[in-house]
């Protein structure tokens, strides 16, 4: 019950932009039964809001903006590209679009935390097509499609597909497109997963196209901080991004660096080794809003006053002449620069996998129990946003709420260890 007043509260200040301060000024409660309304169930804390007060905020909601296009725009999320229902590139969103994306994966979390089922996508089949090495996509756009009720087909490495003896993207998009609903695509090539929506009229969603994009990980990204965002009172707009390491290659930083752009104010600070600078191409469409972008190859410095740090992993295997062999160590964050730059409510992010080999020198394990490393909750986020791209795409995302049952069996309080600190702070 109380999942549903949660849902209409998140929305409101999303779509007012409003932090949980200003909000609760402005519906006249104080911050703290605010705080109480936004618990989940299970919580002890966890109390309904008054009829009249979820009756003003739902007034509130339908009063903003004017204009029923917006309404319809933010009730009515589409992904398309070029008019059809794919998922390419994070260019195909507007500020709007992402957010009625979001309010979708909002419905979507009884569901990914294992409170509540739906059948929505009963009988529909899923192609997980992987040409490259992935643990966290593969399996939980898997999982995502199979928790809304779908089945889903894998093929993994070009080795055991029918792409090692000559066939093309085109025939292979095809023939897929006649076993499954809908195709994941991971590809070494940038561009080549737009190549498989030439052959199909089935949804097509991007995976990772070599170093060019990885949509989904920036939406998930993005819903990440503002969900840590709304925790501690903060929005997106005129906030501090500090993006640190391979730039170049880093397929995750490229995507979220556009889909932050569609925000107001913000100061990017870009921090890599000389050689793995972010593409002008992604400078460029970043510079057209009304943003603060500073590059640097000083970590100490530029985490300064960062609200994010978003670390990425050396993309070693997409090098064509650099000469980098890894992080020096004056690259790497761990919890004793985190300590001595970042303030208390920093988040620490990274689309992971984190390179632990020796000399990697990527993110360091001493994190793991600093409560603002939020690499887990960010992989956590992956099944309620990709659940939502599902439904989008597939046209069922009005039926979600209403066909939800209570799940039958009992899955732990806390997934992980460390997750008991933000258990009901969410
Ligand atoms: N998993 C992310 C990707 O596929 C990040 C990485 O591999 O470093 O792009």
């Amino acid at each position: 019950m109380q999942a549903q007043q949660q849902t209409l509260l998140r929305d409101a200040m999303r779509r007012l932009n409003m932090t949980r301060d200003a909000f609760a000024n402005r519906i006249g409660v104080s911050r703290r039964a605010l705080d109480t309304w936004l618990l989940p169930d299970e919580s002890a804390e966890s109390r309904a809001m008054p009829e009249i007060a979820s009756r003003y905020v739902m007034e509130l909601v339908e009063r903003i903006p004017s204009g029923d296009e917006y309404t319809q725009r933010v009730y009515s999320p589409s992904i398309l590209h070029e008019g059809r229902p794919h998922l390419l590139s994070v260019d195909q969103f507007s500020r709007d679009s992402v957010e009625a994306l979001f309010q979708v994966a909002d419905t979507m979390q009884p569901i990914a935390r294992r409170q509540k089922i739906t059948r929505v996508l009963e009988g529909a089949v899923l192609a997980n097509l992987f040409f490259e090495a992935s643990t966290r996509t593969r399996v939980s756009f898997g999982a995502a499609f199979c928790r809304l009720g779908g089945s889903v087909c894998d093929t993994t490495g070009f080795t055991f597909s029918s792409m090692a003896k000559g066939e093309s993207i085109y025939d292979t998009s095809r023939v897929i497109s006649g076993y499954a609903d809908a195709l994941v695509v991971r590809h070494p090539e940038k561009g080549s997963v737009a190549e498989f929506v030439r052959a199909t009229n089935v949804p097509v969603i991007n995976a990772g196209d070599g170093p060019g994009e990885h949509p989904s990980q920036a939406l998930l990204d993005l819903y990440t901080i503002q969900r840590e965002f709304s925790r501690v009172g903060k929005i997106v707009d005129g906030s501090h991004i500090a993006m640190v390491g391979d730039l170049k290659y880093g397929r995750t930083v490229h995507s979220l660096a556009k889909l932050l752009a569609l925000y107001r104010g913000l100061k990017f600070t870009l921090i890599s080794p000389t050689s793995l600078e972010m593409p002008a191409s992604i400078l460029d469409q970043i510079t057209r809003g009304d943003h603060v972008i500073e590059q640097t190859n000083d970590l100490q410095t530029g985490l300064k006053g960062a609200d994010v740090v978003y670390a990425t992993r050396i993309q070693k295997e997409r090098f064509a002449d650099e000469s980098i062999e890894g992080y020096t160590p004056d690259f790497q964050i761990n919890q004793a620069l985190v300590d001595s730059v970042c303030g208390p409510d920093t988040l620490i992010m990274h689309p992971l996998p984190r390179d632990g080999r020796p000399g990697a020198n990527d993110l360091s394990t001493d994190l793991n129990h600093d409560p603002r490393l939020a690499i887990f909750r960010q992989t956590d986020n992956g099944i309620p946003v990709r659940m939502a791209i599902f439904a989008v795409l597939l046209g069922v995302e009005r039926q979600v709420q209403h066909s939800m049952r209570d799940a039958a069996w009992k899955s732990p309080a806390y997934i992980g260890p460390d997750d008991a600190v933000f258990h009901g702070i969410d």
